[in-house]
């Protein structure tokens, strides 16, 4: 029926947008009715039903919200809809990401206080019971999981015990993690995990979603500090017919929808995850081979992206990163403050012939590109 889906002049390295499969591209191809059941129900409650499945196997007790926006829109959402007036919230921050969240609670009035970190250094569990004991006047936590501007894995199992242990509510952003990590956020006890349809899902970028527990955001009514962000009313307009308040990006759901069905394809969270560690085992060993060192410690590095450090002074990422692009592979820069990195990303529609071949490629132009 649909004839013309271009190939990519090059993958995308970089953790969203990233690669998608010519399944997914194919299925942003039509258009939808937002008022009948062939999208709401079919489409959208499908969605949020299989989205729980995916976080726990405790179904009942969790449900999803979807929100127009990127990943951001939703972490935005989530705390502008979630802390009281009367909360406070923690904030553990190594990496932009955690920054960014803490700049949503400055704009928003949120009361916060940090636990920041070098962007090389992990969150210890032990520190956040202590501070919580301190400043009983704290009801929220904020974390994220997978923290992209490094690639470091943050304890997510030790962090959500910590922080349960003290009663208090735990926000993760799972956004690059999601998907592509095995995770029961029941069994954590997590009670808002937030993530995106462009990253480990693979779909492409346009929306996000808040996976909560019901009898928390059942208490979320009329907090918000936003009237298109209220998590709390999308999520009782969706419940009822699958409609979201405001139009919805249907050819993105469409082909999110698909990229679930590819998903569960490839064998679900288990299978994809066993392919983001073999892209990153793949990586790390021949870019090593190349004289090239990580930024992290194995015991820290997250199989979603890994940043490298500049392998020379006056290595020149620019032309690197051109050369790269013209040979097919989009690279990211870094955008940690300490030292000079760049970064590659395993996710997407990216298999380990793909890493092979930047190998081999990074190998071709590597004599001249550090001295151009
Ligand atoms: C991608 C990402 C986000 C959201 O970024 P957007 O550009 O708004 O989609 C948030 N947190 C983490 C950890 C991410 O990787």
């Amino acid at each position: 029926m649909y004839e013309f889906i271009p190939d990519n002049p090059y993958i995308l390295l970089t953790p969203g947008p990233l690669s998608t499969s010519k399944g997914v591209r194919n299925a942003l191809l039509r258009d939808w009715c937002t008022w009948d059941a062939d999208y709401n129900e079919d489409i959208v409650q499908n969605i949020r039903r299989r989205l729980v499945a995916l976080a726990t196997a405790k179904t009942e007790d969790y449900t999803v919200v979807l929100m127009q926006g990127s990943g951001s829109f939703s972490v935005e959402a989530a705390l502008g809809s979630i802390i009281p007036p009367e909360g406070k919230v923690l904030m553990l921050t190594n990496g932009a990401y955690g920054k960014r969240a803490v700049k949503m609670a400055k704009v928003l009035k949120i009361n916060h206080t940090e636990y920041e970190l070098l962007e090389t250094e992990a969150p210890d569990p032990e520190k956040v019971t202590a501070m919580l004991k301190e400043d009983p006047g704290i009801t929220h936590v904020v974390m994220v999981h997978c923290e992209t501007t490094t690639g470091m894995l943050n304890p997510l199992e030790e962090i959500a015990r910590a922080v349960k242990a003290q009663g208090k509510i735990f926000i993760a952003d799972a956004m690059s993690s999601f998907g592509g990590i095995p995770m029961d956020i029941a069994e954590m006890d997590i009670d808002y995990l937030v993530s995106s349809s462009n990253k480990c899902i693979q779909g492409v970028p346009g929306f996000a979603f808040v996976i909560a527990k019901r009898n928390e955001l059942k208490k979320c009514e009329g907090i918000a500090r936003s009237l298109c962000l209220d998590l709390y009313d999308q999520w009782k307009e969706m419940d009822k017919t699958g409609k979201w308040r405001y139009t919805s990006p249907t050819h993105i759901v469409r082909a999110f929808y698909q990229a679930l069905d590819e998903l569960e394809a490839e064998g679900g969270i288990r299978a994809r995850h066993a392919r983001y560690q073999e892209n990153q085992k793949l990586l790390s060993e021949g870019m090593t081979e190349l004289g090239f060192e990580a930024l992290l410690p194995a015991e820290l590095q997250s199989p979603i992206i890994t940043s490298f450090l500049y392998p020379e002074a006056d290595f020149n990422f620019g032309t690197f990163y051109k050369k790269m692009k013209e040979r097919g592979f989009v690279l990211y820069p870094g955008k940690i403050s300490q030292v000079d990195t760049f970064r590659i990303g395993n996710i997407g529609e990216v298999y380990p012939d793909d890493i092979r071949r930047l190998i081999k490629v990074i190998r071709e132009i590597r004599p001249v590109s550090s001295h151009t």
